[in-house]
């Protein structure tokens, strides 16, 4: 569904993604896992058409996604859910909802913005029963469920996650990855970039190990799970816990 091929970001001189290739298949779930600044969000942004400045291929259903903005992607059926959410806090949970539609609502198609509005309050009650609150005033869980609902609302094929578990605690990072396992089951393809390595894993097919731009290394998420590089690097098993297991 989505391949890319030696692709190469770049900030100015500086190249942040140093020739990476990788692909997700539809119906995977794909976690990019890896350092702080190693990469991960500079892919995400190149992919949804934010960094244009880039080299190599990123194919998305076999099209070439080179030149375009970040609303004919959003069109091309892949949406981002950014990190840090970026919602609009002075508006409601429905403004900011309806945003996600953006590019559906210039096609006039409101019987479909208003069936994905039910599916997405579905999918989380609780953004119903906040309707009209600022979405400022929203917990950071719910504020995190706002921003994903926001980018189904433009009924995507491909959502990229860009660090959705950041600052939330343990049971609502649970609850936020069994929603995106019932996305998939629901036929949705996800790429997560995460630095809660354990949280992404353990929802994955497959990952994508970053180190300073480049890939180190790929494989099944239970691989990774149980990869010591990754465990002593990732997972946060600290070196007494690494030594007795590799003794
Ligand atoms: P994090 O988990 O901290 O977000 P990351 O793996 O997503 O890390 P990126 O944000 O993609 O990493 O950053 C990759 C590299 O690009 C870093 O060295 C970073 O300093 C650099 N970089 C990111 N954004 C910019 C920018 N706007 N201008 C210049 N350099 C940037």
């Amino acid at each position: 569904m989505l391949r890319i091929r030696n692709l190469k970001c770049f900030y100015g001189q500086i190249m942040a993604v140093k020739g990476i290739s990788l692909s997700v298949k539809e119906g995977e779930i794909i976690t990019l896992i890896g350092a702080n600044g190693s990469g991960k969000s500079t892919l995400m942004e190149a992919v949804s058409g934010i960094l244009p400045s880039w080299t190599g291929e990123i194919l998305f259903e076999g099209k070439n996604l080179k030149g375009m903005d970040p609303p004919a992607v959003v069109k091309s059926g892949i949406s981002l859910v950014p990190e840090g959410r970026l919602i609009f806090p002075p508006m409601s949970v429905h403004d900011n909802l309806i945003l996600g539609a953006y590019t559906m609502l210039k096609k006039k198609a409101r019987e479909e913005v208003r069936e994905t509005m039910e599916t997405v309050t579905d999918l989380f009650p609780i953004l119903k029963e906040r309707f009209e609150q600022p979405a400022g005033t929203l917990s950071g869980g719910e504020q995190q469920m706002l921003a994903i609902g926001r980018a189904l609302m433009a009924r995507p094929r491909l959502l990229l996650l860009d660090e959705p578990s950041m600052g939330l605690a343990p049971l609502i990072v649970e609850k936020i990855m069994g929603v995106l396992e019932t996305l998939r089951s629901k036929g949705l393809t996800i790429l997560i970039v995460e630095q809660n390595a354990q949280a992404a894993l353990s929802v994955a097919d497959r990952g994508y190990v970053f180190e300073t731009g480049s890939v180190v290394l790929e494989g099944a998420a239970d691989e990774l799970l149980a990869d010591k590089n990754v465990k002593r690097a990732y997972l946060g098993k600290d070196y007494e816990e690494f030594d007795d297991e590799n003794r």
